[in-house]
């Protein structure tokens, strides 16, 4: 079905030319949440794919292993973002130590790019089986939370049970307060089903390569327990994935189109969503219609013609969605040559989805 998206938008300004973004209307922005001023909450909100995540990391190794904890922390702590271990991690029997120069390469990009802070870690105790962080890590994770000035800390301890092949990953979620000098305590867990949206968007663009981020694809949810549950944890569904992602992956779009064009590129604010026009060549001009729902799906491509008006749709291939940039920036160049070419090329763009 051919939804007249951007036709209807265009076509109520006719030949006018549009005006540039900013008198387009507003992105409403949700209040953000000071960071854990308020009592911090005893509850770890973590995506399905970060659990899995952390578990076929867990069973990959027989010694200690572990990584990161990146998130937004507003009223719980949510992870978006657990990491393995860099390549100069240290990893023994009764011991992890952390690759620290790695875990800064991570932590730039990921708060510059996706608002994301380092919040904890994860480390396995294997078979030792103590659920509990060590006096080690106690001591460990209050220093580094003081030297950050954080007001608490997250830290994830990981066990594993049953076969060595195919173990079962028990995650142990501690909160620590670091107002007071009390001991660390158990968090309960809720679990968001699928994919984290920012696993997703790096995925799609092949950053940190060397995080596999498909990885999580190989334990079941089934394999994974959380505390001293008997069974996998129950999803607590798949949530409204909120604006401060959505925002930061439209502008990371703009941005490459803006390199790609060498022209800034308007945004316009729509009932269904978000429209960016880039300029192909005056007074050409390419539009993208984009659901404002997670992921974010290209709903329409239309060429756009300044001069007399005319909106023109044409065909990129259905699936393809804002975590793809490269996908978008191919259907921009294709469209840029086929003008030159011809005016019935088909467009085709291959997106990278999260699994
Ligand atoms: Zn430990």
């Amino acid at each position: 079905m051919v939804i007249k998206k951007i036709a209807g938008f265009f076509g109520r300004r006719k030949s006018k030319v549009l005006a540039p973004s900013a008198s387009a209307p507003k992105v409403k922005r949700a209040p953000v949440a000071p960071i854990a001023r308020q009592v911090p909450s005893r509850t770890l909100v973590i995506w399905e794919s970060e659990l899995r995540a952390i578990a076929a990391e867990a069973a990959a190794w027989t010694v200690e292993t572990g990584g990161d904890l990146f998130g937004r922390w507003e009223v719980n702590p949510i992870v978006f973002l657990a990491t393995k271990a860099g390549p100069n991690a240290q990893r023994d029997n009764a011991h992890f130590r952390l690759d620290v120069e790695y875990l800064r390469q991570l932590s730039e990009p990921l708060s510059a790019d996706w608002a994301l802070r380092y919040f904890g870690d994860w480390h396995s105790h294997h078979r030792l089986g103590l659920s509990a962080p060590s006096s080690g890590d106690r001591r460990r994770i209050r220093q580094l939370g003081k030297r950050n000035n954080f007001p608490g800390m997250v830290e994830i301890i990981v066990t594993t049970e049953g076969a060595h092949s195919v173990p079962i990953v028990r995650i142990h979620p501690w909160f620590y307060d670091l107002a007071d000098e009390e001991e660390p305590t158990a968090m309960g867990v809720t679990v968001y089903a699928g994919c984290s949206p920012v696993r997703e968007a790096l995925n799609a663009r092949g950053a940190f390569p060397e995080q596999e981020l498909n990885e999580w694809l190989s334990v079941a949810l089934d394999r994974v327990r959380v505390g001293d549950a008997g069974g996998p944890p129950v999803l607590a569904g798949t949530p409204a994935v909120d604006t401060p992602t959505r925002e930061r992956a439209i502008s990371h779009l703009a941005e490459a189109l803006e390199r790609e064009s060498g022209a800034p590129i308007e945004q316009h604010t729509t009932a269904f969503g978000k429209i960016l026009v880039a300029q192909l060549k005056e007074p050409h001009h390419l539009a993208f219609a984009i659901d404002q729902k997670w992921p974010m799906n290209v709903l329409e491509v239309h060429r756009l013609d300044r001069a007399t008006g005319g909106a023109e749709e044409i065909e990129a291939s259905a699936g393809l969605m804002v975590p793809d940039i490269n996908g978008i920036v191919q259907v921009y160049r294709a469209a840029k040559t086929e003008r030159e070419v011809s005016r019935d090329v088909v467009i085709g763009a291959t997106a990278t989805p999260c699994a």
